[in-house]
């Protein structure tokens, strides 16, 4: 009887590891465009993350040759720190985070994670220590719990309530008329794009990865969730290292350092407080966004 369950298992087997291949996907979707085939090194090893310092070494690329992109990054998170990232439209935010993830070779450079190199180690293993709560969730036809269990295989029920807890949405899964086993996604419940966002929070809770981006929508929710969602993330950053990629600057002002990136160099760098008094890019942008927030307001 073994014999005949074996297929089956192995069968089980790869579904889940397509379905979790989905989800990265999906997650990574507003990071990339094409991945391009980046393979393993034969030599590869699973990366050892001890304290998930991350650092960029004069990191050049362009996703094609004729066209750099990056030219020559360099900054360093230390464990547990949180870098953001700023820029106008097309500076190469996404780019930096699509590296670290290794979705494509860079052409210069290093990029290390606990001083190995990631181009060293194996991508699943590298994949595995990076969470990410991307731009827009897409849910899968499925229910509330498991859209949020997919974080992590084999999760138990209590240890996705925990996640849901830690996201801020536990009570609101509640309130629904079949708790967790609400269906969702096209053919189901409609969540909204805060609901989304907190989905995706409690999935990456799950997974628990000692590094993080976090990919901040453009599309603004409105002020008051946004700011519950912004102290709730900080929650998730604890302990973590963190890549924010932002495009409000008023959620940013916590970061251990901010990078101005302009058409792929860090042109400005340092503190919320050291770049304001810079009186450079930075200042302008934070400048323009604050009257904006206060012309809205006024509107
Ligand atoms: P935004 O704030 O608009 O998201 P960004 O700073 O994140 O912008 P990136 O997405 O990193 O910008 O893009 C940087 C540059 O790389 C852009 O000029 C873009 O056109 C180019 N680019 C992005 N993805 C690809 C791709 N898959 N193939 C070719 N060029 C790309």
């Amino acid at each position: 009887l073994m014999q005949l369950f074996r297929p089956l298992d192995l069968l089980g087997m790869v579904y889940r590891e397509i379905r979790q291949g989905l989800i990265d996907m999906e997650a990574m979707f507003k990071l990339i465009d094409t991945p391009a085939e980046v393979v393993d090194a034969p030599d590869a090893v699973p990366i050892a993350v001890t304290g998930g310092l991350v650092r960029f070494e004069d990191v050049h690329f362009g996703y094609d040759p004729e066209r750099t992109i990056l030219k020559g990054v360099d900054f360093e998170i230390r464990p547990g720190g949180t870098l953001a990232v700023v820029g106008h439209s097309g500076a190469g935010k996404s780019t930096l985070a699509r590296i670290l993830y290794r979705f494509y070779e860079i052409s210069g450079g290093r990029v290390t994670i606990d001083g190995q190199d990631i181009g060293h180690v194996t991508q699943a293993s590298l994949r595995r220590a990076i969470g990410i709560v991307p731009q827009d969730t897409v849910l899968f036809n499925d229910t509330i719990g498991y859209n949020i269990g997919y974080g992590r295989e084999g999760a138990t029920q209590a240890e996705i309530e925990a996640a849901a807890r830690g996201a801020a949405i536990h009570d609101f899964i509640l309130s629904l008329p079949q708790g967790y086993d609400t269906k969702v996604g096209e053919r189901g419940l409609k969540l909204s794009g805060g609901e989304k966002q907190r989905v995706a929070i409690a999935r990456t809770l799950l997974k628990n990865p000692p590094i993080l981006i976090l990919d901040e929508a453009t599309s603004a929710l409105d002020s008051r969730t946004e700011a519950d969602i912004q102290a709730t993330l900080r929650g998730v950053e604890q302990g973590r290292t963190t890549i924010v990629i932002a495009h409000r600057l008023s959620t940013i002002v916590h970061a251990d350092e901010i990078l101005v990136l302009e058409a792929g160099r860090v042109v400005e760098r340092g503190t919320h407080a050291e770049l304001m008094a810079r009186d450079g890019l930075y200042a302008d942008m934070w400048m323009r966004q604050a009257s904006e927030a206060e012309e809205k307001e006024a509107a």
